[in-house]
């Protein structure tokens, strides 16, 4: 028996597989300590026939007093080839996440029995810096974290930048609200992060890597800490790795969370202990980078990726994704999802595929309306998108982007003025204020999409910020002025119908707090849960009356509405 890796399926959790001696797979979603004798009686039999009836009487009586009362464990055979559950885990192409479920995070011998390390040696024993650097050119590997820049190019820069100190940075700082892909990854592959890394090391001839780990993060901090330990240990992390004249060793720097850190001169400059600021290009950071020298910085899910590549070979990464976008990305599938969690998926495949076949659809059974990709700064795709294809060219084109993974499925109750205006109040607080555009820009749209959300909005105002937003995606500095507009452009483009009415005092999806009263319908059956549970004394206790709803203090909760067992607490919507 033994704790793994994490499997991604976060709407299982937690998650037990059993492997029995034929190599046959059984899965159980959503375990309790209650579930564990069943799961394993049905799967290992007492060898004694005494212990064998104790543990059928024992599991009978415990049936009898219990069943009434326990969740029924949820059980996934793999055997089952329609099922949802292996939907999700057979629509998957695993690469920065291979071994998923598999490995144990913290024990080398493990990833070695899988082939761990083995790249490194190769590009350690056999390979030039140069043949590193062609094959992943050849990969058309390009950089997890957002930008999408070709992998092999800024390599090559590092490596050709004279110098005789480089630094290799991983970034792991993971600034989007609700993705965790590279938190993931160094919880679940610490080892297949520092081999990435090293490799890197050996191609540009860097001999000091730094790993940014964002400190909310505590658990990949620690595991790439242990992992780090047990490299130096085994002679592959320090002076002379392996008995070769490499010497290449690695530190942690635990950030602040700042979302500017995905910008790497932001991230550079917040590792040199300044307060984390995006600086003027050129010179690049492969030319003139940490301290001064030639560094490289790459995603930590782009260094979990590179030991496969070596280690299958370029064309096989290649032989996935479209035509730009090779490989797979990790994605965090988020928001009104039914089975939410980590995924890893080619690229090109269509958002349907991911959403219906992998996510199995909207919960509730409602109606997909939007998928937010790419994060905060991303764009939101409505749902007659759905069948382009994820590749960096083509969410750019309808106004997305890849961004680092974060995906965040919204259905019909989302008001897309409130999404926009949710995602800019997270962007103009993460602004670090160094240019005018982004620093004053943001927070004016933020300010027009209150008003918006207020009802307070006219015509004029959406017309202000569609003109801030195209300014400030022109005249910011960094990736995060630039990008910020994104939500609020997308959603002009496509749900511009929603600005318009709530410049008519109507949130079309009841969504605006300002735009909605609550009220109780005839089907009241007196049940005073809503008034016991109101937090702002907005309901009068009546039993067995038809209860009222106080407007004048109402805060618009939603509680009543979540435990009226009739459903007799609606919305009415403002100049419906
Ligand atoms: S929405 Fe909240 S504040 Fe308003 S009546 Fe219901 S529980 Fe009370
Ligand atoms: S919870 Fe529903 S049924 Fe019960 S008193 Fe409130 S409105 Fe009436």
């Amino acid at each position: 028996m033994k704790s793994v890796s994490c499997t991604g399926a976060s709407y299982l959790a937690p998650f037990v597989e059993v492997v029995t001696q034929d190599g046959s797979s059984y899965r159980y979603g959503k375990v309790t300590p209650e579930h564990t004798r069943e799961i394993l009686l049905r799967h290992f039999k007492p060898v004694k026939l005494s212990s064998r009836v104790k543990a059928s009487v024992l599991n009978l009586l415990e049936r009898i007093v219990e069943e009434p009362y326990a969740e029924p464990v949820i059980r996934f055979p793999s055997d089952i080839r329609d099922s949802p559950q292996i939907n999700y885990f057979e629509s998957q192409k695993r690469i920065a996440t291979e071994y998923a479920g598999e490995m144990s995070p913290l024990d080398i011998s493990d990833y070695i029995a899988h082939r761990g390390f083995d790249a490194f040696k190769q590009c350690l024993l056999k390979l030039t810096p140069e043949d590193i650097i062609s094959c992943i050119r050849k990969s058309g590997l390009r950089g997890r974290g957002g930008a999408g820049y070709p992998t092999w190019q800024k390599w090559l820069a590092v490596r050709s930048a004279s110098g005789d100190v480089k630094f290799v940075i991983g970034n792991g700082d993971e600034g989007d609200p609700g993705a965790f892909m590279d938190r993931i990854i160094m919880e679940s592959s610490p080892f297949r992060v520092i081999e990435g890394m090293l490799i890197a090391g050996r191609a540009v001839g860097a001999q000091h890597g730094i790993l940014y780990i964002r400190n909310e993060y505590p658990l990949a901090l620690h595991r790439m800490s242990e992992a780090i330990e047990i490299c130096r240990k085994h002679g592959l992390l320090g002076p002379n790795i392996l008995g070769s004249d490499m010497s290449f060793d690695l530190k942690i720097v635990e950030g602040g969370g700042a979302f500017v850190c995905g910008e790497e001169t932001a991230l550079i400059t917040a590792i040199e202990g300044k307060r984390p600021m995006p600086g003027l290009r050129p010179p690049y950071p492969a030319e003139s980078g940490l301290y001064g020298k030639p560094t490289l910085v790459n995603n930590v899910e782009t260094f979990a990726v590179i030991p496969w590549i070596l280690l299958h070979g370029a064309d096989n990464f290649a032989s996935s994704g479209t035509a730009t976008s090779k490989g797979t990305k990790t994605f965090a599938l988020a928001g009104k999802i039914r089975y939410g969690g980590l995924i890893e998926v080619p690229m090109g495949i269509t958002l349907r595929e991911i959403i219906f076949k992998i996510g199995g659809g909207i919960q509730n059974n409602k109606q997909l309306k939007a998928v937010l990709i790419g994060g905060p700064s991303g764009g939101c795709l409505p749902a007659s998108l759905i069948d382009i294809p994820v590749d960096y060219e083509a969410l750019t084109a309808y106004g997305a982007m890849m961004g680092s993974g974060g995906m965040v499925v919204l259905d019909e109750t989302d008001c897309m003025v409130e999404i926009a205006r949710y995602f800019m109040n997270f962007i103009q607080r993460e602004s670090c204020g160094r240019c005018v555009p982004c620093r004053i820009g943001t927070r004016r749209m933020l300010e027009l999409l209150e008003q918006l959300c207020a009802g307070k909005g006219s015509e004029s105002t959406v017309a202000e910020l569609e003109r801030t937003a195209l300014a400030v995606k022109k005249a910011s500095l960094c990736g995060l002025g630039k990008t910020a507009p994104n939500p609020v452009l997308t959603t002009l483009r496509y749900f511009r119908d929603e600005y318009i009415a709530h410049t008519k005092g109507h949130c079309p999806a009841g969504r605006c707090k300002a735009l909605i009263t609550y009220y109780i319908t005839d089907d009241c059956i007196g049940c005073t849960r809503c008034a016991q549970r109101c937090p702002a004394d907005a309901i009068e206790i009546r039993p067995h009356q038809k209860h009222e709803i106080d407007t004048t203090k109402c805060t618009r909760c939603d509680t009543c509405r979540q435990v009226c067992p009739v459903g007799a607490v609606l919305i009415k919507k403002r100049n419906a």
